[in-house]
Parts: structure tokens; C-alpha cells; sequence
């Protein structure tokens, strides 16, 4: 499977005003040859190469790999460019929308990614370099840096091209790198129920879970310092409301990389497949306090459940999304179902067995059930979009 890893470039100021050039150039070029292309109807790169390839490398001086990457990014552009328009993303033929995305050419940002393949950059992993061609020249031992984890990926999985891309002022290049899939485990010793909320942000049916509540609390008054900065209106304000946003992402997704290994370790470790929700319910079903509503729309649920199944893929743990609906009001002992099972946020208390227990777990536990059930009838599936129980 494919993963793909960011890092972040340390150029000194004289090496980042020549990536600078260089993307600028590069995106130049390519917005000429979108224009060739779309003149004289050659969008294929064998074709466009033709057209363009000579003057992309006489004008804006790219090297040979630089000019057939600016071509092939050309010709990719007009592909996607068609599929949307054929999948009615720019509304129907002849509308207005149609017509302008339809009869001009494709336009490149001066800051748009662009490909660098194996001769036009290399890694030095154990000095945190690279050495990256730039229309200045080759710069080496441009310093780059990461999380831990994610170098040790890049070092020993990394193939194929990567993207230099600005964003902010920043430098990254973004790798992908090609995993191996361990082993599927096919039988299942059980499965562990994950239940995603919003005051606890994981719980499993093993009792294992994973509060929000500081998260939250921060959350919420990072909310407020934002929406303060944003009433201000000057540019400075919203300068510090942009990093801040960066800040409360990086957070989360760390804060999300670190449940997600804990779960599928567990689950690894004791050879059980994993039940989730499917992720669509989550929002719709959640019934909240005011206060609480601002946390699940900022709560990057979908994220903790791609990076719990990316993982699980990773260690062959079968994951399972089973149907939402009443996981939270269903009696996990008896399977009676009603409002008033749950008097209160956290407490569930079933009205004909008499069971109790913590609402998160007692819907961690439906979850479990409802995945082994998914499992063993043989409608097992990683697919996310899948609703395997009604
Ligand atoms: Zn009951």
C-alpha cells in the first residue's frame, strides 16, 4: 500500500530563493505548454513534447528531467481537467461554468507542486540532507526534518517521484513510499469495538478510553482566540489565526496517530480483527449541548478512523464497519433499545435488564457484536463506505 510522507525543508535563505526560481520556472513553463497544448490540441505528453519540449528548456533553462516533468504535469492537468468535466463537476455541457472551465487553458500557480524524480533529486537519510537539481544548479545538503516515525518510513520505504511544494513561506517534499501489507489475520480470535465520541474521543469494548476532555478544553479556547482574531480584521490578526489553525491540526493528527497505534497494537497483539462505525453516522447521529457541538465539528473524526485502518492494513488487522445507528441506546447484555436507556451523557442504564455501565463502553460493546456478527455472516470488508449491518 501507499503512504505518503511530508517533510519539511531547512534551506538557507540563498537555497530557498533558488527553489523559489526553480518552482516559479517550472510552473511557467508549464502554464506556456498548457497553452501549446490547448492551441494545437496536443494534450497527450508524446505529442505536446513535440510542441514544447525545445523551448521549455531553451526559455526558462529546466534540464532535461524538469522540462519532461513540466510536460507530463501539463498533460495530467488536462486529464483530470476532463474527468471532472465529465463527472458534471463544472455543471452541465454549455452552461456557463461548463464553458469557462472548458475553453481556456490550464493555469499554474507559481507556487504548484512539482515532480522530482530519482536524478533530479536524491536522499542522504543518515544526514538528513537532500540534493535537489534547481534551475540555479544542484544545491546539496539541503537539511530536512520530521517526525521520527515518519523518517524511519520514508529511509527504508521510499520509491518513485516526490513533490516540492511551498506552503506558507514553508518548503516540503512530499514523498510516497510503498508498504508492505502484513499477513491478513482470517481468523479473528474477536474483535475490539471502538466507539469515536466526542467527550471521550476512543473507547473500546475492552474498557480502554481515550478522554478529550483536556484535548477539548483546549480546543475550545483556541476557538475562542480565533474567532476574537478573526472579528479584528487586520492582516496581522489574521496571520496569527492561520498559524493557530496549523497548530490545532498538527495537534490533533499527532493526538490521533498516537490512539490509533495503541488500538491496533492491542488489537495485534491479541489477534482480534477491529469494529468501527462507519464514519458518516458519527455526525448525524451525535445529539449534543451547545457547547459540545463546536467540538464535533472541529474533531477530525474521519482521520482517527483512516489512520486506525491504514494501520490495522499495515499489521493485518481486519477492520470491520458496522451500521451506527442505536449503538449508543442499545442494552449490550439484553438488546433492548430505547431513549431513556441513557439518563445522562456518560451513564447508560437499561430499563429491562438493569445493566450499567459507562455509555461508551456499552456502545464499544454493540460495536464488537455487531462487527463479530459482520465477520462470521461473511460480509467482512475493509471498504469504509461499507455498511455491513442494518
Ligand atoms: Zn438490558
Amino acid at each position: 500500500m501507499k503512504l505518503v510522507v511530508r517533510v519539511k525543508l531547512l534551506p538557507t535563505p540563498l537555497q530557498a530563493a533558488a527553489l523559489e526560481a526553480t518552482l516559479h520556472a517550472c510552473n511557467q513553463a508549464a502554464t506556456w505548454a498548457a497553452g501549446v497544448a490547448f492551441e494545437e490540441n496536443a494534450r497527450r505528453p508524446l505529442e505536446l513534447r513535440k510542441h514544447a519540449y525545445a523551448e521549455i528548456r531553451f526559455r526558462w533553462g529546466l534540464g532535461a528531467q524538469a522540462a519532461q516533468h513540466a510536460i507530463k504535469k501539463t498533460c495530467d492537468a488536462y486529464t483530470t481537467l476532463r474527468a471532472n468535466l465529465r463527472n458534471g463537476r463544472y455543471g452541465r455541457p454549455g452552461s456557463r461554468r461548463h464553458v469557462r472551465a472548458s475553453g481556456k487553458p490550464v493555469v499554474f500557480r507559481p507556487q504548484a507542486a512539482q515532480p522530482y524524480d530519482d536524478r533530479m533529486l536524491s536522499w542522504e537519510h543518515q544526514a538528513r540532507t537532500v540534493s535537489i537539481w534547481t534551475t540555479a544548479g544542484r544545491l546539496k545538503g539541503v537539511a530536512f526534518t520530521g517526525q521520527a516515525g515518519q523518517l524511519e518510513v520514508l529511509a527504508a520505504h521510499r520509491q518513485g517521484e516526490s513533490d516540492l511544494v511551498c506552503q506558507g513561506g514553508k518548503w516540503f517534499l512530499i514523498a510516497t513510499c510503498e508498504i508492505a501489507e502484513g499477513d491478513l489475520n482470517t481468523h479473528p480470535a474477536g474483535f475490539l469495538g471502538v466507539d469515536l465520541g466526542i467527550v471521550n474521543v476512543a473507547a473500546t469494548s475492552d474498557g480502554e478510553r481515550h478522554c478529550g476532555r483536556r484535548i477539548n478544553r483546549k480546543r475550545e479556547r483556541d476557538r475562542k482566540l480565533r474567532s476574537k482574531l478573526q472579528k479584528k480584521h487586520t492582516k496581522s490578526a489574521k496571520r496569527r489565526a492561520k498559524k493557530h489553525a496549523g497548530k490545532e491540526a498538527r495537534r490533533n493528527k499527532d493526538i490521533n496517530h498516537k490512539i490509533s497505534k495503541r488500538i491496533v497494537a492491542e488489537a495485534e497483539r491479541t489477534g482480534r480483527g477491529i469494529a468501527l462505525e462507519t464514519l458518516t453516522g458519527i455526525r448525524e447521529r451525535a445529539r449534543l449541548r451547545k457547547p459540545q457541538r463546536t467540538t464535533l465539528h472541529s474533531w477530525p473524526f474521519a482521520q482517527l478512523g483512516s489512520f486506525i485502518a491504514y494501520k490495522a492494513k499495515r499489521a493485518g488487522v481486519p477492520v470491520v464497519y458496522v451500521d451506527p445507528a442505536y449503538t449508543s441506546q442499545e442494552c449490550s447484555q439484553c438488546h433492548h433499545t430505547a431513549r431513556d436507556n441513557r439518563p445522562s451523557q456518560a451513564v447508560f442504564s437499561c430499563r429491562v435488564c438493569g445493566f450499567v455501565e459507562h455509555a461508551d463502553h456499552n456502545a464499544s460493546h454493540n460495536i464488537r457484536q455487531r462487527g463479530w456478527m459482520a465477520w462470521v455472516c461473511g460480509a467482512q470488508s475493509t471498504a469504509p463506505e461499507l455498511t455491513l449491518i442494518a
